[in-house]
């Protein structure tokens, strides 16, 4: 809506009426076909994700320049891919090829201005560029609705969500009349705005609460430790886009007094998973994408308890076409059956990511996707990898291994941007470095953070 005066207006009547303005007809398709496709048999769900994955690799092979070379130096076609067998020969796609080849993932002729762009963590601290398109939200939004709805959710129920975001104008929430919901910022996370924070959630008693576990683990310990009292009860708290540690279930579940819901989406769109009315046992949505689960050296899991590595391939995601890409989250199948009745497979465990803390001067924990991937840096395309370190409260090394063309110029405009973004309340510094520090496994960290404080301590119990 391009007028402000009806934005406003929209925007009194949402909160009047809640739910006025419906989803999209696209979107009540899809949820009906959730719905009723998540009862099918066995039988029923594979062949559905099969004739959608045939389909997808005939449209790659057609539209998708790199899928276009992928099967031109494999000698086929995709109508060669008979079998799961066959399909296990087509290469996985990496995060570092994603970044190589981002343009040549989306369709030719493709209309750009339908296209949005969004950053997601790639393996060496450096964000990736994924593309999407409305539609491809709204289908996203279907499967969401549709998990949800395992604890009673409707799209109408008012939501209060802290998830890593900014207000604008150093604000502790907002509302989003769009989805009926109330977006609490990230950024005040302290003693000095814990009970304004808790007085607003009492006065909303919001029915659901949609969290960044590692931000409403910060919440809920200063809840606890102001002494502060809550006067509703949630019927769940939806957590996802992290690993959710069972000791931040087990705090959760006593601070609020309702459980805890986990799912899993990426960004990338290659999995949806959830647990159900029964168990924490992440279900894969087969309708959604096709999920494999690869050891080390790329060898498929069939069993249960042994962990992997997540393979998704888009089943539906025509703007920006992913096969057969390792996400970096790693996995174990759970065992037997699901009391729910629902012929999903299921992940037990998942490694999600785990959120990065920073502290500011004053004492506020500051999640950093917030902080660096919200701000479409420029420094982002000139250096190669990059890495935070803190000691101190309020200040902030930036360890950097520098592109070819990053200059002075481009350090001053870093430290400026990521200083804006932290409202000045962290210094940043500059170093430049030839190897940044790994973890054991190997793995790019993106955060060296050495302040001992338990927030920051979420592998505590895991
Ligand atoms: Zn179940």
């Amino acid at each position: 809506m391009k007028f402000p005066v009806m934005k406003q207006a929209r925007n009194s009547l949402y909160r009047i009426f809640p739910g006025l303005f419906p989803l999209p007809k696209e979107y009540y398709n899809w949820y009906g076909f959730i719905n009723t496709s998540q009862w099918w048999d066995e039988k029923q769900l594979k062949e559905y994700q099969w004739k959608k994955m045939k389909e997808m690799l005939a449209f790659c092979n057609q539209n998708i320049p790199y899928y276009q070379r992928v099967f031109r130096n494999m000698g086929i076609i995709p109508d060669d891919i008979m079998t799961e067998d066959d399909f296990q020969k087509i290469p996985f796609l990496t995060k570092d090829i994603l970044g190589k080849h981002t343009e040549e993932l989306l369709p030719i002729g493709i209309n750009r201005s339908k296209l949005i762009k969004y950053n997601t963590g790639g393996s060496t601290g450096m964000p990736l560029i994924i593309y999407k398109t409305n539609i491809d939200d709204t289908i996203e939004k279907a499967f969401t609705n549709s998990q949800w709805a395992r604890v009673g959710f409707e799209p109408k129920d008012i939501r209060v969500i802290l998830r890593g975001e900014v207000i604008e104008k150093n604000k502790l929430w907002k509302y989003d009349p769009t989805y009926n919901s109330w977006i609490f910022s990230s950024y005040h996370l302290s003693k000095e705005f814990i009970t304004q924070m808790v007085n607003k959630l009492n006065n909303i008693k919001p029915k659901f609460l949609h969290v960044y576990p590692s931000s409403l683990w910060v919440f809920a310990n200063l809840i606890i430790e102001n002494n502060l009292k809550l006067h509703f009860i949630p019927k769940a708290i939806l957590c996802g886009s992290e690993k959710l540690f069972d000791h931040q279930r087990k705090l959760f579940s006593e601070v609020f007094g309702c459980r805890c819901f986990n799912s899993l989406a990426l960004a990338e769109q290659t999995i949806h998973a959830g647990e159900c009315e029964y168990s924490n046992d992440l279900h894969i949505f087969p309708q959604h994408s096709y999920i494999e689960l690869v050891d080390d050296a790329g060898k498929i899991i069939t069993e249960p308890g042994i962990t992997g590595h997540i393979v998704g391939s888009n089943l539906h995601k025509y703007s920006f076409p992913l096969i057969r890409y390792l996400s970096g989250d790693m996995a174990q199948y759970a065992k037997g059956p699901c009391k729910c009745g629902r012929h999903f497979q299921r992940f037990s465990q998942v490694e999600g990511r785990v959120q990065h803390m920073i502290v500011s001067r004053d004492g506020r924990i500051i999640p950093l996707t917030a902080l660096v991937f919200g701000q479409h840096l420029q420094a982002f395309n000139k250096v190669e990898k990059m890495q935070l370190e803190q000691w101190h409260p309020g200040e902030v090394n930036v360890k950097l291994i520098k592109g070819t063309n990053f200059n002075a110029e481009d350090v001053q405009i870093l430290i400026q941007q990521l200083t804006s973004a932290s409202e000045n309340t962290i210094l940043f510094s500059v170093s430049f470095h030839d190897e940044l520090e790994r973890t054991s496994a190997g793995k790019h960290k993106f955060l060296l953070q050495h302040l001992p404080i338990n927030y920051y301590n979420f592998d505590q119990n895991s």
